[in-house]
């Protein structure tokens, strides 16, 4: 009789002991230590007996963007500036253009994507090694970069020997207009939402379309606004317009396309021409595609308050192929401010007020934007 109480005492110790290690084994979070910052514990959960995390968790400790593409089952995963593609329902993912296997498969658990914590534990080290680092059962890793927009590229249109559009009645070049409301501009977001602004020409001078570019990207600009004024053969033509670049070629106007490209064959060096031409498809699809979601927000953003801010003709938002916005490594918007061909409109895009309300439009449409992004990019 004794001897079975024990007995039984022990299979309860011993079934104790079980439901212990089963239950550290679901409650084993993974610790993660942010170099000279603070530590989290990221939770793991047994699915079939296999260790996983959930991808959302990663968010608020690495700032890490997760996407999912049901319709050919990836999983997008950008971490630290990198791309992760899982294959959902396989061990495989790709990261530029490499492919590695986690031996156990990435999956959908009741609307959740999940991958193996092993990718966590030892594969994100030894991807990203330089930001992830593996001590004992936790990781060591650099704080995530700060997402929110902080720095904005204005590009004011033309300048130097390329005046850009001429009013017919004032003879009123684009080049000063778009400058003074870019100056404007700057001010109002330096002083009300604390952004580093940096424009692309302080001054009267010639700068390549190519080089406007360039320039945000060196800089790591967040947004690249580009102003310009409309003109038209057609002296009643009048009103405001956003665009955003077209890509693979469907333009919504040609007409504007044309007026602001035509400074590479007008003012830039021989051969710019063809050059742009075959950059186009390197750079478009590399570049912009990525943004074009946002630079449509970006563009009916500012639309919006520019048409609710002037009450001008609203002439909407479209794409076109514009060379300025190509290779932008970020969202990029052009904004046609109104058409210095048209006598009223030129009129008022010399008039300080107007050129004021316009900048303080365009200022309402990037807060509201920032807004959205800098939530969207930050949780
Ligand atoms: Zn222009």
């Amino acid at each position: 009789m004794i001897r079975s109480y024990q007995f039984c005492i022990s299979r309860i110790l011993v079934l104790l002991c079980l439901m212990l290690l089963c239950a550290s084994g679901l409650l084993a979070d993974i610790s993660i230590r942010i170099r000279g910052g603070a530590s989290h514990s990221l939770p793991t959960r047994t699915i079939n007996g296999i260790e996983y995390i959930k991808l959302d968790d990663l968010s608020p400790i690495f700032k890490s963007i997760v996407k999912h593409e049901p319709s050919d089952h990836r999983i997008f995963l950008f971490i630290y500036g990198e791309q992760f593609i899982f294959l959902q329902d396989t061990p495989y993912y790709t990261i530029a253009n490499a492919n590695f296997n986690m031996h156990y498969p990435s999956i959908n658990y009741q609307g959740n994507l999940m991958v193996p914590g092993l990718f966590i534990k030892e594969h994100l080290a030894q991807r990203i090694s330089d930001k992830v680092s593996r001590s004992g059962n936790s990781l060591l890793v650099q704080a995530p970069e700060d997402r929110s927009v902080n720095t904005i590229v204005l590009d004011p249109g033309h300048g130097g020997r390329d005046p850009g559009a001429v009013g017919r009645t004032l003879r009123t070049p684009e080049k000063t207009v778009v400058l003074q409301v870019s100056r404007m501009l700057k001010v109002m977001l330096e002083r009300e939402l604390g952004l580093r602004v940096l424009m692309t020409r302080e001054d009267d001078r010639f700068i390549s379309l190519g080089e406007r570019t360039r320039f945000a990207n060196e800089n790591r600009a967040d947004l690249f606004v580009s102003i310009h004024a409309n003109a038209s053969t057609n002296r009643s033509a009048s009103g405001l317009e956003t665009y955003y670049l077209a890509i693979r070629g469907t333009s919504d106007s040609r007409a504007v396309e044309a007026l602001e490209n035509n400074v590479v064959e007008l003012y830039e060096e021989a051969g710019a021409r063809a050059q742009y031409d075959a950059l186009a498809f390197i750079l478009s699809d590399l570049s912009q595609t990525e943004h074009l979601d946002n630079s449509s927000m970006l563009a009916s953003l500012i639309h919006q308050n520019m048409v609710a801010g002037t009450r001008w003709n609203d002439r909407g938002v479209n794409q076109a192929n514009f060379f300025v916005l190509r290779g932008a490594f970020m969202p990029a918007v052009l904004c046609e401010i109104g058409f210095i061909s048209n006598a009223e409109e030129e009129a008022r895009l010399i008039n300080p007020q107007y050129q004021n309300r316009i900048a303080r439009a365009i200022f309402e449409g990037v807060k509201r934007f920032k807004f959205r992004y800098d939530r969207i990019r930050n949780t």
